[in-house]
């Protein structure tokens, strides 16, 4: 992140020196007012004690000058005068010992009421410290007055030489017809003493104040800095990746609390980000790689497989497929566990890499099978020792933990181009040729053998299937599909079942292949949708509320260009019933031509139908394939949901599917739930439908009838 430079100024200062700084001003913005109030109370008190010196100076002053004028009109003697006037200074004692004195212009003290040994004295040697006559001072400052205030320094003792020097201000007046100078004086020293005691009450109240502010200060610094440094440092850690952080201060209601649980929060999410990060990290691994093995995964063989199809082409040299099971492998895991059974698969192909030539793909097919293909494979006979070779390596014996294993292999074989020139097909009759091999307990079968296999055979079935259709020997039954959250059955797959007049029940799993082989598949996808249609007429004529029915549909049905039209006509009549319709598609469809495939998805939709992808998670087709298609729904293969108990890495491919489709806003039906700790994980796991025979196995119609009656509620494993 990019910071811009940083302006000088208060944001430079951490939060605790901003709050000292404040402190620091608000401190001496205290003593700033106190020295000024102490300087103003000062100047106040000598201001009135001037006042009061003056005015009982000048109403005392105001008596003697008319004794003046009696004396000088000779109404009264000297005697008198001199009686009359002590009396009047005796008298004008004022405060405790405030007084007056009088003296003439020579110096000689004439009444001195406060200090009555000064009387008839002269103060004429009276000095200050600095040597100045005070007698001398006072002439100088009244020359040419009536009045004045008259500063000079003033001591107790009078020995000729001043000691204690104290400033004295006395308010001085003249006596008119006299030389006599009357005055009475204040020690500006008594004032200090008053201001200092006032100030020093000042000086405590302020220190008092000064301290409980910067306690205050410091307690609301350490309330606020500590945990603001303590949430930088947790913010620190969050940015360097440490995401196990205590945050502490979010029990706190003020602005830091919201703080923290908003870094909280952020934690959360960095946390949930990681975790999602590291699934899609571990999710986009398994795309490509089986863990255990390290080997391709089948997605992957798939792209790979297409690519050196390419490659043949242009070579025009033929190329063989062979999907090779591992026989007993399955039986170990069971046994000793799959621990077991993996360190033997491991072992098994490292020997098998040994083998190889390096333009070989190997690759993990399924839980006990691998793929191999093999480019420009030569003669039959060539394919043949390979075919010998992969066998004896897989029945050497293999020992895991001084436990030896014994296996044996099972391969079934296809060619290009002979079988086909695209990979589905490649890889699907190689499958195919394995089923035939282990039916038949051969080691190999090839592709191209079965086809000249039991041909009556294969046109009885396909003269049977007609035969079927025609005469209704076949019939639906429903596997309800419950939504988790409200354990309700919402939806239902519909299967389809064969009842054969001679064979008894055929399973889909073995006429569904032979029909999409022979083309035989699309009318009975039609003949299905047909029953669905009048199905639900009858439902909604019986006032039944109506679920939603899924039907499968084999890829070649669903990329006929009239399915749009056979849809519109089996809902003849009441089209607004196809939004109750589900088209499933396998997840092997979607390797066609994507353009088509989405179009037709499209037009499906806009019938009202919803489409969903099957088998999800075995096909080739990646997740980042499905993300660009329209469709409503995907169902995890039942190979995922065996697994869930006994393999983590099951379960982080399930979180990563599910959290890929709600992303997509698509939503994910489990199939072959079978025991409640599956339901449990996928409950826990928030996949949104499941279906399986621990919640219902497929239902004849008036079974299927009785449950939509009742709207039952799904009664195991609420937890
Ligand atoms: P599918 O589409 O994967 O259908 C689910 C199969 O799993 C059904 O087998 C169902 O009975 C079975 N199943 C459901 N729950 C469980 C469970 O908990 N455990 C186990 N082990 N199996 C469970 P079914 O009915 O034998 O169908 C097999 C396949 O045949 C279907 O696989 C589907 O591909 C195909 N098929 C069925 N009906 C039709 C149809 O009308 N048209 C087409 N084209 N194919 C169909
Ligand atoms: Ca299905
Ligand atoms: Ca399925």
């Amino acid at each position: 992140m990019r910071y811009d430079r940083p302006t000088p100024g208060l944001s430079q200062l951490s939060i605790r020196r901003k709050l000292l700084l404040l402190v620091l001003l608000f401190m001496c913005s205290i003593l700033a007012t106190a020295t000024l109030a102490a300087y103003l109370h000062r100047a106040d008190l000598i201001d009135a004690r001037k006042d009061e010196i003056r005015s009982i100076v000048e109403t005392v002053g105001g008596q003697l000058s008319e004794l003046q004028a009696r004396f000088g009109a000779h109404m009264i003697d000297q005697s008198t005068l001199m009686e009359r006037t002590h009396a009047l200074l005796d008298n004008a004692r004022y405060r405790q010992n405030g007084y007056l004195f009088l003296l003439n212009s020579d110096g000689l003290m004439i009444s001195n009421a406060g200090r009555p040994e000064l009387e008839g004295e002269s103060i004429n040697n009276l000095r200050d410290s600095r040597g100045v006559t005070l007698i001398q001072t006072l002439l100088d400052q009244i020359q040419g007055r009536d009045t004045v205030f008259w500063s000079y320094r003033w001591a107790i003792s009078e020995s000729g030489q001043l000691s204690d020097e104290t400033d004295k201000v006395s308010y001085v007046m003249r006596i008119p017809g006299s030389n006599w100078l009357l005055g009475s004086g204040v020690h500006i020293g008594d004032i200090d003493q008053q201001v200092m005691q006032r100030l020093l009450t000042l000086a405590i109240l302020t220190l008092a104040l000064l301290l409980a502010t910067a306690g205050l200060a410091l307690a609301v610094a350490r309330n606020i800095t500590d945990p603001i440094n303590q949430l930088a440092l947790a913010t620190r850690r969050l940015a360097d990746g440490t995401l196990e952080t205590d945050i502490a201060g979010a029990e706190r209601s003020d602005e830091v609390g919201a703080l923290a649980r908003s870094i909280g929060v952020l934690q959360e999410q960095a946390q949930e980000n990681r975790r999602l990060r590291k699934l899609s990290e571990h999710a986009r691994f398994l795309e490509e790689f089986d863990p255990v093995t390290r080997l391709y995964n089948r997605q992957a063989l798939g792209e790979a497989l297409e690519r050196e199809i390419t490659r043949q082409e242009q070579h025009d040299s033929r190329m063989a497929v062979l999907v090779i099971r591992l026989v007993l492998l399955r039986e170990i895991a069971t046994r000793w566990g799959r621990e077991h059974a993996q360190s033997v698969l491991k072992e098994i192909v490292d020997r098998l890499r040994h083998q190889l030539r390096v333009d070989d793909l190997l690759a993990r097919h399924g839980e006990d099978t691998l793929t191999l293909v093999r480019p420009e494979v030569g003669s039959d006979a060539a394919l043949r020792t390979l075919l010998r070779d992969i066998l004896d390596t897989i029945a050497q014996p293999v020992s895991i933990n001084n436990q030896p294993y014994s296996l044996h292999g099972r391969i079934g074989v296809s060619l290009y181009p002979e079988d086909g020139e695209q990979e589905f097909q490649l890889i699907g009759r190689a499958e195919e040729a394995l089923r035939a091999a282990r039916q038949e307990e051969r080691e190999w079968v090839w592709f191209n053998s079965l086809s000249s296999a039991p041909v009556d055979q294969r046109l009885s079935l396909w003269q049977d299937i007609q035969v079927a259709l025609e005469q209704d020997q076949f019939y639906l039954v429903f596997q309800p599909i419950f939504q988790l959250t409200s354990n309700q059955p919402v939806t239902a797959e519909v299967l389809l079942r064969w009842r054969h007049p001679e064979k008894g029940l055929i399973s889909p799993a073995v006429f569904i292949p032979f029909a999409e082989q022979t083309g035989l598949v699309k009318r009975i996808d039609r003949w299905v949708i047909q029953a669905v249609a009048r199905q639900f007429e009858q439902w909604s004529k019986r006032g039944l509320a109506l679920p939603e029915l899924a039907v499968n549909l084999s890829g070649i049905s669903f990329l006929r260009p009239d399915l749009e039209q056979i849809l519109r006509e089996a809902f003849e009549g009441r089209p607004e019933l196809l939004k109750h319709l589900e088209l499933e598609l396998t997840e092997g469809v979607l390797i066609e031509d994507m353009e088509r495939i989405h179009s037709q998805i499209d037009r499906v939709r806009q019938l009202g139908a919803k489409v969903s992808i099957d088998d999800f998670g075995t096909g080739y087709s990646s997740l980042s394939r499905i993300r660009n298609l329209n469709v409503d729904r995907i169902k995890i293969d039942r190979s995922f949901i065996d697994d869930i108990e006994t393999s983590t890495q099951c379960c982080k491919i399930i979180e990563a599917i599910l959290h890929m489709a709600h992303g997509l806003r698509l939503q994910v039906i489990a199939e072959g739930v079978e025991n409640e700790n599956q339901l449990h994980e996928l409950r826990q796991m928030n996949c949104d439908l499941v279906q399986g025979y621990l919640l219902s196995r497929p239902l004849e119609r008036q079974d299927y009838e009785r449950l939509l009656e009742q709207d039952l509620e799904i009664d195991v494993d609420m937890a």
